[in-house]
């Protein structure tokens, strides 16, 4: 069995370490963070939209392939944690207002096949609370997953696992990890996941600022993800337990963490309140930025060497993307 050395503790390191554990590997992880639980990772601040077809838009074909393959993967990792409530594949719903049918018409042909156009009463039938005059597409298979709970789930089902925390890598080589107090960890491998916190390691990576914002709002039934195709705007909403809706997500190109900007705040919450109206005595609860880790090329990279792992660029898909990477990644332990 195989030592290992992962640094980064984000949802690609976490889901590595569980299951290279389970695998019977002797493994350690080190993150900056104080504890499992504590939010520095991009991945606590994900809105956890599993969407193949609705994220090409944005990206290659190659990032609607691994998406499919997770959203078979996601499941069954949820099930072996003992949480399979953490993922749902009930589908999602892309939106339009009637006035921005051509804005949405350009979206629409830029994704992988066409979605199926849904009429008003199959609309109001899947979710009764959107404004009657949006269009709406559906996405059979899409899915979400509860991304915090995922990462502690991760972290407690292995407790094998040498998880260093409040520990910073500070060089990063095959065979060897050298933390910040000192320490240094040899291992058979060594995997980098330390999304943006690789960066001096790996030219051209960049973090894009990210903002969402959660609504708490009692009585307003939303049974599915969300997208609103809008000329200015991407929202989504997306429905989580406790009666809260996460609103995201702004991506801007820009490494600033500071707190969300009043007008990232007032674009996402009017684009919110018009798709579901009910929204409008929502309360806001919580607001949120992270670095989403990406490559100039917008595309996740595998990078092997003997000794040395690198897996980072998970960009705005992470969580898309992470199980079928961990199965490339896998095939070179
Ligand atoms: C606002 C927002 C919304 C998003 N929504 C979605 C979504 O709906 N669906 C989706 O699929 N994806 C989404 N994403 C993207 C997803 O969250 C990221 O792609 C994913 O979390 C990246 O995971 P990672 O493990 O590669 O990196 P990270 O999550 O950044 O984790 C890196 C880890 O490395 C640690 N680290 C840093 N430096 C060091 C060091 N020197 N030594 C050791 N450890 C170190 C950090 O503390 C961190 O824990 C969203 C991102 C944002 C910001």
């Amino acid at each position: 069995m195989a030592r290992i050395a992962i640094a980064g503790a984000g949802v690609m390191g976490r889901l590595l370490a569980w299951q290279l554990a389970g695998a019977g590997h002797r493994v350690s992880v080190v993150d900056p963070a104080a504890g499992r639980d504590e939010a520095g990772a991009a991945g606590f601040t994900a809105a956890g939209m599993l969407s193949p077809v609705a994220e090409r838009e944005h990206a290659a074909p190659e990032v609607a392939e691994l998406g499919w393959r997770s959203l078979q993967l996601w499941p069954r990792i949820a099930t072996a944690l003992g949480r399979p409530e953490l993922v749902r594949t009930e589908g999602g719903l892309l939106l339009a207002h009637g006035c921005d049918h051509g804005a949405a018409q350009r979206v629409l042909a830029r994704l992988q096949g066409e979605p199926e156009p849904l009429n008003g009463a199959a609309l109001q039938m899947l979710e009764p609370a959107l404004a009657p005059d949006l269009k709406a597409w559906w996405l059979p298979g899409e899915g979400q997953l509860l991304p915090r709970e995922l990462l502690l789930a991760l972290a407690e089902q292995a407790p094998e696992v040498d998880w260093l925390w409040g520990c910073r890598a500070v060089g990063v080589a095959p065979h060897r990890l050298e933390l910040d107090d000192g320490r240094r960890l040899d291992a058979d491998l060594v995997i980098d996941t330390r999304g943006l916190g690789a960066k001096a390691d790996m030219p051209g990576l960049r973090g894009v600022r990210g903002e969402t914002l959660w609504l708490h709002a009692p009585g307003v039934v939303l049974n599915r993800p969300v997208r609103l195709m809008h000329p200015r705007h991407r929202v989504y909403l997306v429905p989580r337990p406790g009666d809260v809706i996460v609103v995201g997500a702004s991506e801007i190109e820009s490494e600033d963490r500071s707190p969300v900007s009043l007008r990232s705040a007032v674009e996402l919450m009017a684009a919110a309140h018009s798709v579901l109206p009910a929204l409008a005595e929502a309360r806001i609860v919580h607001m949120e930025t992270n670095l989403r880790p990406a490559l100039p090329d917008h595309l996740p990279r595998l990078a092997h060497q003997p000794g040395l792992l690198r897996l980072n660029g998970l960009f705005r898909h992470g969580w898309l993307l992470a199980p079928a990477l961990a199965e490339r990644a896998l095939a070179h332990v």
